[in-house]
């Protein structure tokens, strides 16, 4: 079959040939990912061509089809390598790789020997991992590995400055087939959007009946339908299999943990008319032939990290206007086509228009300690495409520091060394490093793959509950024995299924922890097997504590599943733990979930001794011995605390508090009117305003002023001796405000201040005072005839206001300028009132 990329076919040789750097656009389904490795290879590129690709599923169908296209065997001229499926030989020439599995190989050497070409695919998705590797890439082709050829191609090249970032580089770009796709907005239920009742509840029925909809028309061709997870493609897929206008159609699922056979059967080009319910893999990675209508749901889950509270969240978002628009695209490739979205257009208008890349998203600690490694010692300087959040950096370095991989001066130590050569999460490196210390790195290395794979148990159906032990210290241990059921069992799933465990998770768990056996040997560890009953979970409580003392939580009380964690974050415990009732515990997971409601949950917990803990970070113990506030007596009563960093462990209270603490504690509710003094009167803020005024009239007599701390000493000091509210409610305050002044400066605020002066009129009047306002005072008219001239005060520089009232007291006029009163106020003021008031004084 002719592709457009077959149009480029002397263009890319020859451009990869001179300058080595190739950044190759062409739209999915354009022959990018099948056919541009075998043209790097018939235009004499030597040594092995590694194809990078964001997806295991992916690198493992491509390779497979190429192979075919090759007519040779999978795993001789064409391979491929994953997670757990090594599959390549002394033959291969192009391999397709994960950027996981490149990562790992730019760690072992860091010069990629025998390397002759590395291909970047899909780069416009920006993984990390691919992120980190392009540009160390980079860096060797501009060092040592001169002949290494680099090439990325993207579906799009509106991506972080891609362009600019390979300079010098070779752009070519091509423009596929595509024929017109009909887009049409559906919008279901904004509950089965956002999942308002659990996990996306009637999101697969509001699906089914898209899809139903659409199996009646004539040019439907196989209908590709896009859901966010395994999860709701398995509900999908079991409703419309059962509907009876399902017949005549296959439903096929499509996701990476799908056994390789019917992952074929999803994309195989030929075949009766399907319906394929696939995650995002088919966004761009997967082509799919034959596809005329594309059915989306308009989501995907997205894994993020907050640094701020430290926590991985694990959502399903919207996806961007960018994707949608890819998705959409897949219905188009040979024929007219139709996309549904299963939302608004007004949605879609709000959406975003790409998705953020990876490097501003997730966790740092496993890319800053392998950089580390690598001998890169200033990662904000690294070659960045976009350089990540500095604070979040800061975050991972800290993480990385207190697991000791790091030292003061933020360089890598020979455990930082040791770490990083475990394909985990350094927290998890470390778990095995603590687990030989321990003598327990089997069970150390079942828990590291553990919490790197989906899990052993199916979700809700109780099965952590039923493997679990009530003399259990830590949740690994149902899982454990789960996992030894599953392979008794053979991975069956129905057998397994009836014990609640999942046969496909169990499976990729002992890939997972045979390929950490090897690695953990060839490190010199001593892995010794435990057999079902010696899960040694006195050491794994031990070793687990190494790796996870930022994790470490203590429950709110008994009838609650709230907790408290460390660095002042919270969650709440698995309803099924083993943990549930200790002194403290870890959660291995520690993630943001949306269900019912957004909650922190902690999972996989681990029962921690509060000996032990000590034991392990004595330093990181505190004790405090102080007063408490309680809110409903309106007391202040003494407690006293052990702290593990900033978590309370134990509290008890009662005894006398400190009497400064009592009232510094009463103060602060006073200041911020939670409670109020009764004699905090007018007087009190009258003076407070003299003081306050005054200082800013007259600087040259250095007042003291009164300012917000000032305000709560003063307050600190009237609740001396004091531990409730009934003690301070009736206490006086001015006594306590006059011995804010010295003798000469009480004098100075009398003299410049006065609360009283004497009108030319012989009459005298009381002085108002505001904070930052001028000063006043307030007469009826009739006692103010004769002045003229309002009297100043401050040594002359400030006058006073008059508040003129009216014979029935009420303010008529304010005024500085009493001379033009009489001369244009009064006869107005004595035409309105003088009727009114016959009896008063009118002059
Ligand atoms: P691009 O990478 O540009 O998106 P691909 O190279 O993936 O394009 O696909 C080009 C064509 O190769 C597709 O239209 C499809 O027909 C075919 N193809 C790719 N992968 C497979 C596969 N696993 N099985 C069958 N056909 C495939
Ligand atoms: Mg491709």
């Amino acid at each position: 079959m002719e592709l457009p990329i077959h149009a480029l076919r002397d263009e890319i040789g020859e451009a990869v040939q001179q300058s080595g750097r190739l950044l190759l656009r062409a739209p999915t389904g354009s022959g990018k990912s099948t056919c541009v490795p075998s043209m790097l290879l018939e235009s004499g590129v030597e040594g092995l061509i590694v194809v990078v690709q964001p997806r295991r599923i992916a690198a493992r169908l491509l390779a497979r089809h190429v192979a075919a296209l090759r007519g040779v065997k999978p795993g001789g001229e064409v391979g491929h390598v994953v997670r757990f499926e090594n599959c390549m030989s002394e033959q291969t020439r192009i391999v397709y790789v994960t950027d996981g599995v490149l990562q790992r190989w730019l760690q072992e050497d860091a010069d990629l020997p025998g390397v002759g070409a590395v291909v970047f695919d899909e780069f416009h998705e920006r993984r990390i991992a691919s992120d980190v590797a392009l540009a160390r890439c980079l860096d060797l082709q501009e060092s040592s590995r001169e002949d290494l050829k680099l090439v990325v191609m993207s579906a799009t090249l509106e991506t972080g400055g891609l362009r600019e970032y390979l300079q010098p580089c070779e752009v070519l770009e091509a423009d596929g087939r595509v024929f017109p796709v009909d887009i049409k907005y559906q919008a279901i239920s904004q509950g089965a959007q956002r999942g308002a009742q659990g996990p996306r509840a009637g999101l697969w029925d509001h699906v089914a009946a898209a899809i139903k909809q659409e199996v009646g028309r004539e040019d439907a061709g196989h209908i590709l339908v896009f859901l966010p997870g395994v999860h709701e493609i398995r509900r999908t897929v079991e409703l419309v299999e059962r509907a009876a206008w399902s017949r005549g159609w296959k439903v096929c699922p499509l996701y990476s943990g799908l056994s390789p056979k019917l992952q074929d059967e999803a994309v195989a080009p030929h075949g009766s008319p399907r319906i394929i319910v696939s995650t995002n893999v088919a966004e761009t990675s997967l082509t799919i032939d034959g596809v005329c209508t594309v059915i989306d749901a308009g989501l995907a889950r997205v894994a993020r990290y907050d640094p701020v509270r430290g926590i991985d969240t694990l959502m399903i978002e919207k996806i961007s206007r960018a994707s949608a628009d890819q998705r959409a695209g897949r219905a188009g490739r040979t024929a007219p086509g139709k996309c549904l979205r299963l939302w608004s257009e007004n949605d879609h208008g709000r959406r975003v228009a790409f998705e953020l890349p990876e490097i501003k998203r997730v966790d740092l600690a496993e890319v800053l300690l392998a950089l580390k490694a690598a001998g890169i010692d200033d990662v904000a300087k690294f070659r960045w495409l976009e350089a990540p959040d500095a604070h979040a950096l800061e975050v991972a370095t800290q993480l990385l520091h207190q697991l000791g991989a790091l030292d003061v001066l933020e360089e890598i130590t020979e455990q930082g060394r040791a770490m990083a050569r475990f394909p985990l999460h350094p927290r998890y490196a470390r778990l095995l490093l603590a687990g030989q210390q321990h003598n327990c790195v089997a069970e150390a290395g079942f828990i590291a793959a553990a919490v790197q794979s989906e899990g052993v148990f199916l979700r809700g159906k109780g099965g952590q509950k039923a493997f679990s032990d009530d003399s259990d210290l830590t949740d690994f241990a149902a899982e454990w024995r789960a996992f030894n059921v599953a392979r008794d069992m053979r991975y069956d799933p129905r057998r397994c299924g009836d014990y609640g465990i999942m046969a496909r998770g169990a499976r990729e768990l002992e890939k997972a922890l045979k390929q950490l056996e090897q690695i953990a040997r060839r490190s010199g560890l001593n892995w010794r097997p435990p057999r079902d009953a010696e899960f040694d979970q006195e050491a794994v409580r031990h070793a687990v504590l190494a790796a996870l003392s930022d994790r470490l939580a203590a429950q709110l009380g008994e009838a609650t599943l709230s907790c408290r964690v460390v660095g002042n974050r919270k969650g709440k415990i698995d309803a099924e733990s083993v943990a549930k009732g200790a002194d403290a515990f870890v959660a291995a997971e520690m993630t943001e979930v949306e269900g019912r409601e957004v909650s922190v949950y902690l999972n996989r917990c681990t029962r921690i001794s509060l000996e032990s803990l000590q034991a392990q970070f004595p330093e990181d113990f505190s004790d405090h011995d102080g007063a408490v506030y309680d809110e409903s007596a309106r007391r202040v009563v003494r407690r006293r605390e052990t702290r593990f960093r900033d978590l309370v462990l134990a509290s008890k209270e009662g005894g006398e508090p400190p009497l400064d603490q009592a009232a510094h504690l009463l103060a602060q509710r006073v200041v911020s009117g939670e409670l109020k003094l009764n004699k905090w009167d007018r007087a009190v803020e009258q003076w407070i305003a003299r003081l306050v005024n005054l200082s800013q009239w007259m600087p040259e007599m250095e007042l003291p002023g009164f300012s917000e701390d000032d305000h709560q000493m003063v307050i600190e000091e009237v609740c001396q001796g004091a531990k409730s509210y009934k003690d301070i409610k009736n206490r006086d305050v001015l006594p306590v405000l006059s011995k804010w002044l010295s003798g000469p400066q009480k004098a100075v605020l009398d003299a410049y201040a006065p609360t009283e002066v004497k009108l030319s009129n012989g009459k005298s009047a009381k002085v108002k005072y505001k904070r930052d306002a001028e000063p006043w005072i307030a007469m009826k008219m009739q006692h103010l005839y004769d002045v003229t001239e309002l009297p100043k005060i401050a040594d002359g520089k400030v006058k006073l206001l008059v508040h003129l009232l009216a014979p029935n007291q009420r303010p008529w006029q304010v005024t500085g300028d009493l001379e033009g009163f009489w001369e244009r106020g009064y006869p107005q003021m004595k035409k309105d009132l003088a009727g009114r008031y016959p009896k008063h004084e009118w002059r």
